[in-house]
């Protein structure tokens, strides 16, 4: 199977296409050109890039940082844990700029007498679909950042960074981001009635943007464990970390 699909060349360039099973968008390590691999006319997909802003050591001085603020973690967690594992990952992302309206009748317990409550919520979303199916990442914990996105180039690619292709095409992702959109919509809904007896959501979606973002994916160990880190290599933020457990003591 994965033979197969390494025979597959550059609808541009004509080079082979490194892909791993399961991944339907392909880059092209050697002119940059981004297609959907199987597509019956091959397309140039519109692709861009954020640049990644930081080293090794910036960013084991940033979980550094991190592990030195705050009242939640060990006094002694910057000393005593060791980084096991840095890695930077471009991952692939689809961001659907879409706009939800949904319509909706219920009853509003919460004062009295009950009252029966329409009305509509729309709102307006740039939300963001990862491209992979099975990887592990807060993707509503991340923004992507408005500045430091160019059109995708491959010499910006660390040679040493693990580039990732999308395993979802633009239609899958619009409708991974119409059911994610639609569970909001609801979420948002409980403000305004306690009961619901009718919900509707409509969609008017614009052309999917894919793009590669660099995540730094670390592993730290402290008294024996391992913990994982994600920060952002555009901003810098910590996306998400394991804090480990600690023994309150007081004082
Ligand atoms: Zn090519």
């Amino acid at each position: 199977m994965s033979q197969i699909v390494s025979e597959i060349k550059c609808p541009n360039c004509g080079a082979q296409l490194n892909l791993s099973p399961g991944e339907l968008v392909a880059t092209c390590r050697y002119c940059g050109y981004t297609s959907v691999v199987g597509a019956n006319a091959p397309f140039q997909l519109q692709h861009s890039l954020i640049v990644n802003n930081l080293n090794n050591a910036r960013i084991t001085q940033d979980l550094q940082d991190w592990m030195r603020s705050g009242f939640m973690k060990p006094g002694d967690l910057a000393k005593r844990s060791k980084v096991t594992m840095l890695e930077l990952r471009y991952l692939p992302f689809w961001l659907v700029h879409l706009t939800a309206t949904s319509t909706y009748e219920g009853m509003l317990e919460r004062i009295s007498p009950p009252t029966p409550r329409k009305g509509t919520i729309q709102n307006q979303y740039d939300w963001l679909v990862l491209g992979r199916k099975a990887a592990d990442f807060p993707t509503r914990d991340y923004r992507v950042p408005a500045e430091g996105k160019i059109p995708f180039d491959f010499t910006k690619i660390e040679p040493q960074a693990k580039f990732l292709n999308s395993e979802l095409d633009s239609d899958e992702a619009v409708i991974r981001a119409k059911n994610e959109v639609e569970e909001n919509q609801r979420f948002l809904l409980k403000q305004e009635v306690d009961q619901v007896t009718r919900f509707d959501t409509s969609f008017s979606i614009e052309k999917p943007t894919y793009l590669h973002a660099p995540l730094w994916f670390l592993q730290y160990e402290y008294k024996g464990k391992s913990y994982n880190a994600i920060i952002d290599g555009s901003s810098g933020s910590m996306i998400r970390a394991d804090i480990p457990q600690t023994d309150f003591k007081l004082i």
